[in-house]
């Protein structure tokens, strides 16, 4: 369902930056756009045939907003028409400012980009089949306000945890009684205490629902093999 740009924890330049995608026709739907996902749209042509862009952000480390503003830039002066506004940003309240903040920063001004806040949830009409977008309130680092989102997306119901570590209650009795088809979740081998471990995902999840799970936002020292071996998937990029 959900594509990846890059599959890699925040400093895994060699997988690059976790960031999911969906292209239908000419519209593309991004969670995030990191550091290094920028070069990498550019690099993989992602943004060919595209009038559209619609991005749903998680919080503000580097890594999952480090090239929005190349982003948010390229569309509007370059992509034909050009100065025209192409890009949808969807923020919960809480982090609507602070993108604003730091795309402001960097020379973009608000009406480069269209804005959309949601608050306890989003029905958002004609966006690629997402029909539905819940933010989700998570821990990850102290100082940062960051969200995980439960989607609706041509019938499926998709949890992304963006950067956490801990799963939500609600979003565990839903996967454990099936109302979760698709199941996205940062998923380190360290102890780090800012992500979720591989080994706490695998406490946290019985055998017989891991098929629904995705691993994703990799470390180094990562390992798809163990973690396939456990019943799960874990994602790939493009
Ligand atoms: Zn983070």
């Amino acid at each position: 369902m959900l594509m990846f740009i890059g599959t890699g924890s925040a400093f895994n330049t060699a997988l690059g930056n976790n960031n999911a995608f969906i292209k239908k026709g000419n519209e593309l739907f991004l969670i995030d756009c990191g550091s290094t996902n920028f070069s990498r749209i550019m690099e993989r042509g992602l943004l060919e045939g595209i009038k559209k862009i619609t991005l749903l952000q998680t919080h503000l480390h580097a890594d999952h907003v480090g090239s929005l503003g190349d982003l948010v830039g390229y569309s509007y002066h370059v992509m034909k028409p050009q100065q025209t506004t192409k890009i949808t940003i969807i923020t919960p309240k809480a982090l609507t400012e602070d993108v604003a903040g730091i795309l402001r920063s960097e020379g973009i001004s608000d009406d480069q980009y269209h804005s959309i806040e949601i608050d306890e949830s989003y029905t958002p009409e004609n966006m690629m089949g997402i029909t539905y977008i819940k933010p989700y309130l998570v821990t990850h680092v102290p100082t940062l306000t960051c969200f995980a989102y439960l989607l609706e997306i041509n019938g499926k119901t998709i949890y992304y945890s963006g950067d956490c570590n801990m799963i939500p209650d609600d979003i565990l009795s839903k996967l454990l009684t099936g109302e979760i088809d698709l199941f996205y979740q940062d998923t380190s081998k360290a102890e780090n205490k800012v992500h979720l471990t591989l080994q706490q995902l695998t406490e946290s999840i019985p055998e017989e629902h891991r098929h629904k799970v995705y691993c994703m936002h990799l470390d180094e020292t990562f390992d798809r093999e163990e973690a396939e071996n456990l019943g799960f998937h874990v994602v790939e990029s493009i």
